[in-house]
């Protein structure tokens, strides 16, 4: 079954009641939402009532919640622990943002592992492991899902070994809360080829168990493989292609988890700003390219 959806916004006035609506209005059956600014720590609470209405509405529509994820802000870096201070903010960040996930009963969520900077990969990997193994060691009934990144700058996650580094150094118990996350352009800027897949998920298989892929982020790339950059296009509008998207889509062994795009906004000028994201899943749906954007 395809699962597809969109990044939305999760805004204070209707909060997740909001995500439902925007989803449903893009044709989802699968989100992704930030619980607030994704570059900074200020949350408001979360207004259980707009919660309960938000998953009568994902009921009614036949919205599963597990193939709806949050996504960690970008600020939280569990790589450096130059600045201990800091460190442990991050870690306690992560834990607060895991409760704010349960209390809206959103089970997944999404973590970029992190940028080692003036430190090493290897420590870079083992500062992620002893964050993960502190914020998750007394919350259950959640998943966190480390992102496959591109690469850029001193990104900790952007090869199956990184991530399988990460894992490897996990306590038995918090192994088990803890998936990946897939992502078509990182995969793309990493050095993989995307009409390649296979190849991909063979070495993924080996290494890591393909049953640890959580969520899949379908993105086009504006750059080439192995470029280490990390800018998104639309689907079809990119170096990718429609077609290699396709691909991974509807590959047989991803089948049944959740697909989200978080392809960029388009704007022609500042005053026409608009979502692609019912085209791009109309499109996916069809299996068949529009050029809806210069129609
Ligand atoms: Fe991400
Ligand atoms: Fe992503
Ligand atoms: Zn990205």
């Amino acid at each position: 079954m395809l699962y597809i959806g969109s990044h939305t916004s999760f805004l204070k006035d209707k909060q997740l009641l909001g995500v439902v609506e925007e989803s449903l209005s893009y044709g989802s059956n699968a989100f992704m939402f930030y619980t607030g600014s994704n570059q900074s720590t200020l949350r408001f609470p979360i207004n259980h009532e707009l919660r309960d209405k938000a998953h009568e509405l994902m009921k009614e529509n036949n919205i599963d919640k597990n193939n709806c994820v949050v996504h960690a802000p970008f600020i939280i870096n569990l790589a450096n622990d130059s600045d201990e201070d800091k460190y442990k903010f991050y870690i306690d960040f992560l834990k607060k943002e895991l409760e704010r996930c349960i209390e809206l009963d959103i089970r997944k969520m999404v973590l970029h592992p992190g940028s080692f900077t003036k430190l090493t990969r290897e420590i870079g990997i083992k500062n992620i492991a002893n964050g993960l193994n502190i914020a998750l060691s007394d919350i259950d009934d959640i998943e966190l899902l480390l992102e496959f990144m591109s690469g850029k700058g001193t990104e900790v996650g952007c090869s199956i070994d990184d991530l399988q580094g990460i894992i490897d150094l996990l306590d038995e118990e918090v192994k088990d809360k803890v998936g990946v996350c897939l992502d078509t352009c990182h995969i793309n800027d990493a050095g993989w080829d995307i009409g390649q897949f296979d190849k991909f998920l063979d070495e993924f298989d080996s290494k890591i168990g393909i049953n640890k892929v959580k969520c899949i982020h379908i993105n086009d790339s504006y750059n080439t493989v192995g470029a280490h950059k990390d800018r998104h296009a639309n689907i079809g509008y990119g170096t990718i292609g429609f077609d290699k998207l396709i691909g991974v889509i509807y590959n047989p062994r991803l089948d049944n988890i959740p697909k989200i795009l978080e392809t960029p906004w388009i704007n022609r000028n500042e005053k026409d700003e608009w979502a692609p994201y019912k085209y791009e899943i109309e499109m996916i749906r069809n299996k068949e390219f529009v050029d809806y954007i210069n129609k």
